[in-house]
């Protein structure tokens, strides 16, 4: 069963502070889940977790797993500048992004993040930019076909956009060595949110297969293997959650299997987990305001879709929990609804939930990734603040509530912005 990681009391007292809706992050779990990350890839020497700062882009957050030992997955310059104005820098950094805009690349080797090649026209367009190829650089594979584990097909690789095919990929080993580079790494990020833990293990011994022959064949020394993202979390309440452990030993299994008799037994593993690492520890919680009964029965309550996209963009299944009422029976079938002109904006469709009253404060579960991140401002909607659940039981805020100020900011250069900015001040905006 899921449990919220905070009170109806303790939500009472935060609401005197910082009203409603909100993110927030749960300190004690984030650490406790990231040191079990490392201690289940303890038997690699070089492992290390790039958190991927595109699932939760708050300076406070990256700096608790920062602690733990974790670098960043970035997707995008300002995703770069954000971990680097928290200290990290250089092989700290990966840099795996896509369709990827010159001043990015440079930005990226300019604060020395690993660059993770996301195709093969891409050695050029990097080696113009920076005049000549970094030492260290990795390439992004994709297999093409579906992905498969004994449960069935996870995902179509053929489908997505990403990485390099086979073939391109050696011959990108081999250009690039011709042209200096020294330390290479392959990547692959080839089925999203699998809850099952065998994804790593299975993706690792791919991965380590072709490793051996890229070094065979290409001369090329891999110095790190990325497993990257796509480690997954029960958002379902009757699921039964990845093993960590279970995984590391998995992935284990496969690098003495593989890589040690190749003489390969010094690579690195290296991980960019969002989801696994923030999901579970982050909740929406948000008041219900309005009930309305039609042809089914409505709950309205103070977050909407910007605030929390999944179920709205994916139909994702948020958990919520009622707070106060955790333990009263389900009684009542609701729609949870947002306030947004768009019918997809409910948090939950036909729920089974305890009778809610006006003034009822809902957690909703797992939006520790992907969640706050994702927001926007349609309807002239404006993002929540952020607050931090510390371990000492303190709460902070992390990151204030948007104002109308913030919204309209980008029209400041506009004549028409004068009366807007008047009306903001009449409102002490
Ligand atoms: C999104 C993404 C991740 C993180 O994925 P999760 O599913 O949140 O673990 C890691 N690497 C890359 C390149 C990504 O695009």
């Amino acid at each position: 069963m899921k449990k919220a990681f905070i009170t109806k009391e303790q939500v009472e007292e935060i609401v005197k502070t910082y009203p409603t809706p909100f993110h927030i992050y749960d300190e004690k779990g984030i650490v406790e889940n990231a040191k079990a990350v490392y201690k289940a890839f303890s038997w690699n020497k070089g492992f290390k977790e790039f958190f991927a700062v595109k699932a939760t882009p708050n300076p406070i957050l990256m700096k608790i797993l920062q602690k733990q030992g974790c670098g960043f997955d970035c997707s995008s310059i300002t995703e770069l500048m954000l971990s680097k104005s928290i200290g990290a820098e250089g092989e700290n950094i990966m840099f795996s992004s896509n369709d990827t805009p010159a001043n990015e690349f440079a930005y990226a080797n300019k604060i020395g993040a690993i660059i993770n090649l996301d195709d093969f026209t891409h050695i050029d367009y990097v080696e113009n930019i920076l005049g000549k190829l970094p030492e260290t650089m990795s390439c992004r594979f994709n297999p093409g076909g579906v992905f498969k584990l004994s449960n069935g097909i996870m995902d179509n690789p053929g489908d997505s956009k990403y990485g390099m095919t086979k073939d391109q990929l050696f011959e990108a080993f081999k250009i690039m060595k011709s042209k200096g580079v020294k330390n290479f790494g392959i990547h692959a990020f080839l089925a999203s949110n699998t809850v099952t833990n065998e994804y790593y293990p299975q993706l690792a011994g791919q991965l380590f297969e072709l490793a051996v022959e890229l070094e065979k064949e290409t001369g090329a020394d891999v110095k790190f293997i990325n497993l990257s993202g796509g480690v997954g979390i029960p958002y379902l309440p009757d699921q039964e959650g990845n093993d960590i452990a279970v995984i590391g030993a998995g992935v284990k299994e496969q690098y003495d299997k593989i890589l040690v008799p190749a003489g390969m037994g010094d690579v690195s593993i290296f991980t960019e987990m969002g989801r696994f690492m923030m999901g579970p520890y982050g909740a929406l919680v948000t008041k219900a305001i309005h009930e309305k009964h039609i042809y089914k029965e409505y709950i309205g309550v103070d977050a909407c879709a910007v605030n929390l996209m999944r179920p709205a963009m994916y139909g994702s299944y948020h958990h919520i929990t009622v707070l106060g009422k955790e333990n009263a029976e389900l009684t009542n079938t609701y729609d949870v609804t947002g306030s947004l002109c768009e019918n997809n904006d409910k948090f939950a469709i036909d729920r089974k939930l305890p009778k809610i009253d006006k003034g009822d404060y809902l957690f909703i579960h797992d939006t520790g990734a992907h969640g706050f991140a994702m927001g926007y401002n349609y309807n002239g909607k404006l993002w929540s603040a952020e607050l931090l659940l510390g371990e000492d039981g303190k709460v902070t805020q992390i990151r204030r509530p948007e104002t109308a100020r913030d919204y309209f900011a980008t029209l400041d250069s506009l004549p028409e912005f004068q009366e807007l900015d008047k009306i903001m001040k009449e409102e002490g905006i």
